[in-house]
């Protein structure tokens, strides 16, 4: 039995997401709270996601 989605939940806002399969460092959004989310691993078709923190650089100053 083979999986076509993936499924993980956003660590920020819990919401169950289902994705086309992607592999293990790709990056998602999420499409509650628009955060991006990196998988850290996946295993029998779920996902771990991690946030990624987007660095703001600050050019001035
Ligand atoms: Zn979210």
């Amino acid at each position: 039995m083979t999986t076509a989605t993936l499924s993980g939940i956003c660590p920020e806002c819990e919401t169950d997401l289902t994705v086309p399969p992607i592999v293990r460092g790709e990056t998602l959004s999420c499409p509650e709270c628009m955060l991006t989310l990196r998988v850290e691993d996946v295993q029998d078709g779920r996902l771990s996601l991690q946030m990624v923190e987007v660095q703001l650089r600050d050019w001035g100053q």
